[in-house]
């Protein structure tokens, strides 16, 4: 899962400043996606909005990123699967917004294809699942 930010720069042809490798970083640490505004508040000393917003832009133009909306409407956003990049989204995958954590978790599933009425045609489709979180269940066995 770990993946090296100027590796993935450099399959992008994009050129690797400090500021798109810090950013890289900062969501390839966890295995759940990050909220814009969390990227902010852990970014903002070295890297003003403006230009974050740019970098994210790019990396989503490019399929490095993917955004996903959570229950509040907040951004967030996780690295593609190198395999995801290849298939440039044809697969997506479940998402999983916990409600105990709030956290957005990468299902390695794929969305079930969906049967478009006559006359629609869909570029894209999501999946969010809703529910507890492998994490927050461990803690809530732990506790009772
Ligand atoms: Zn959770
Ligand atoms: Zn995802």
């Amino acid at each position: 899962m770990k993946q090296d930010p100027i590796n993935i720069l450099r399959e992008h042809d994009l050129k690797h400043t400090k500021q798109r490798v810090r950013v890289l970083e900062e969501i390839a640490l966890d295995p759940f996606a990050i909220s814009q505004p969390e990227l902010e508040k852990k970014l903002g000393k070295e890297i003003d909005r403006v230009t974050l917003y740019r970098i994210l832009n790019i990396y989503e133009d490019k399929g490095i990123l993917h955004r996903i909306m959570d229950l509040n409407g907040t951004a967030n956003y996780a690295i593609c699967s190198s395999a995801c990049t290849e298939h440039h989204h044809h697969d997506e995958h479940v998402h999983f917004n916990c409600t105990s954590c709030s956290k957005i978790y990468c299902l390695e599933v794929n969305v079930p294809r969906i049967k478009m009425p006559g006359g629609f045609t869909a570029s894209s489709v999501t999946s969010t699942a809703y529910g507890i979180c492998e994490k927050c269940n461990v803690k809530s066995v732990v506790q009772n």
